[in-house]
């Protein structure tokens, strides 16, 4: 593992390291540090105005110092002279609680004391669109049922290819490629990891994908609904514990018909519980909305869920377990942090270890066509404000998660939903001009 960055540099013709965090509504900052200065930035971490992003500080707060975490270091596969750090923010020598890597770094520490090590794999959908954002970029790309298309994948080979082989190099075990559901939409896949592994390579993936489609002249969002109609951006997350080694699976449990032993379903069962206050998180814009909750799309399926209900190797529930030893939460989208979403999925998985949490029998209807037989299925949230208001009122989760972050998040996103909500659309002038 690398320690000393200035060697790491020699010794890799690294010029610049690119020390970067993460805020609260997911966006990375960062500063370019050339390596002739980063003995003292290690040390000291590189200077920030925390104000200046997402993270609920005033202008009169001290600066942040962001620290970078030596074991995340990433020489650009497409830049090589330079290198992303992961940081980890302080203020006056303190972790800053609400800053999304500690607030993982703090749950991935509660699940060691307990014995736990959540592994996880992310599954982070994207479109690739023209570069003002306005269409999808392949304009043969036009069919009803366009998932696995092997023409307009192929069409996209040149983006898709470098970013695979950016992973081989990279060591992350990426395994395959598709397009999507949607047009114009690709996922590409590689192996789970400890959760703030996972949490790291899912935030520089973002960064990466979005940095090969323009380098090609494109663009690529994550947008939870980029487009009326068409299949949204998941963000699938696959979910396991195993003990302190690491090599042992505690989730795994042969003798039972789906493979989950009774940890894997308290664990289950707390997420199912905190679903609803879960989903400030997962699901955490107001375009969130329209990809849950959604009208059949123009392929015949949302594939995201409604309702919080659990089946086995079924599609149309918001917990899969699609083999034994872990289980998919289809719940969360292209916009969810990395890091609040891991953290949210341990606090909640914790508690229901805590409390032997009870997930409910399992359902094996297809939702999409048969959900008016699940009469007693909660609805997920129909918007943002449900959503944070459902994030508010489960206090056993924001406790879980930290005091401190889940009061900044609210109060950041409820002053996102008092902008939307402040703006006027051509839809309330067209159906309320003749009242
Ligand atoms: P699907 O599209 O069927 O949901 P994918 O193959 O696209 O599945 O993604 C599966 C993800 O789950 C990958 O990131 C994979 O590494 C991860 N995964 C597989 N096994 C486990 C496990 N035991 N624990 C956590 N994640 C896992
Ligand atoms: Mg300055
Ligand atoms: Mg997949
Ligand atoms: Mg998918
Ligand atoms: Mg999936």
């Amino acid at each position: 593992m690398t320690r000393d960055l200035a060697r790491f540099a020699e010794k890799n013709g690294v010029k610049y390291f690119m020390i970067s965090y993460t805020d609260l509504f997911g966006a990375q900052r960062a500063k370019l540090v050339p390596a002739q200065a980063i003995a003292g930035m290690q040390q000291d971490g590189a200077g920030f105005a925390g104000f200046a992003s997402w993270l609920d500080l005033t202008p009169a707060h001290p600066d942040i110092l962001a620290v970078p975490d030596p074991a995340s270091v990433i020489q650009l596969p497409w830049k090589p002279e330079v290198a992303w750090l992961a940081a980890d923010c302080t203020m006056e020598g303190d972790a800053v609680p609400q800053a999304p890597r500690n607030v993982l770094r703090a749950q991935v520490a509660k699940a060691a004391a307990a014995g736990y090590r959540v592994k996880t794999g992310v599954e982070a959908e994207f479109f690739l669109l023209m570069p003002d954002g306005s269409r999808i970029s392949d304009p043969h790309d036009t069919a009803e049922k366009p998932c696995y298309d092997q023409q307009a994948l192929m069409r996209r080979y040149d983006v898709v290819a470098q970013i695979c082989d950016h992973m081989l190099a990279l060591g992350w075990g990426p395994y395959q490629n598709d397009h999507e559901d949607a047009n114009g939409q690709f996922e590409m896949n590689w192996e789970f990891d400890d959760a703030l592994v996972t949490a790291d390579r899912h935030s520089f993936f973002k960064f990466m994908v979005k940095s090969v489609a323009e380098a090609h002249g494109l663009r690529a969002t994550f947008m939870p609904k980029p487009v009326e109609g068409l299949t949204g951006n998941g963000c699938h997350a696959h979910i396991s514990v195993w003990d302190r080694t690491g090599r042992t699976n505690v989730f795994a449990d042969a003798d039972d018909a789906l493979g989950l032993s009774p940890s894997g379903m308290a664990f289950l069962g707390g997420i199912v519980t905190h679903a609803r206050g879960m989903t400030a998180i997962t699901n955490p814009t107001v375009n969130s909305y329209k990809r849950i909750n959604a009208p059949v799309t123009h392929s015949g399926a949302t594939w995201a869920p409604d309702t919080v209900t659990w089946s086995g190797n079924n599609r149309t529930h918001m917990v899969r377990v699609p083999g034994p030893g872990r289980f998919e939460l289809r719940l969360p989208d292209g916009a969810a942090n990395p890091y609040l979403l891991q953290a949210a999925i341990i606090a909640a998985g914790l508690s229901g270890l805590e409390t032997g949490a009870d997930p409910g029998p399992r359902l094996d209807i297809d939702m999409y066509a048969e959900g008016h037989l699940a009469k007693d299925a909660p609805r997920l949230p129909l918007n943002l404000l449900d959503a944070l208001r459902a994030f508010e009122a489960d206090t056993a989760l924001t406790e879980a998660l930290g005091a401190e972050v889940s009061a900044a998040y609210m109060k950041l996103r409820m002053q996102e939903w008092n902008s939307y909500m402040g703006h006027f659309s051509a839809w309330e002038k067209a159906h309320t001009l003749d009242v």
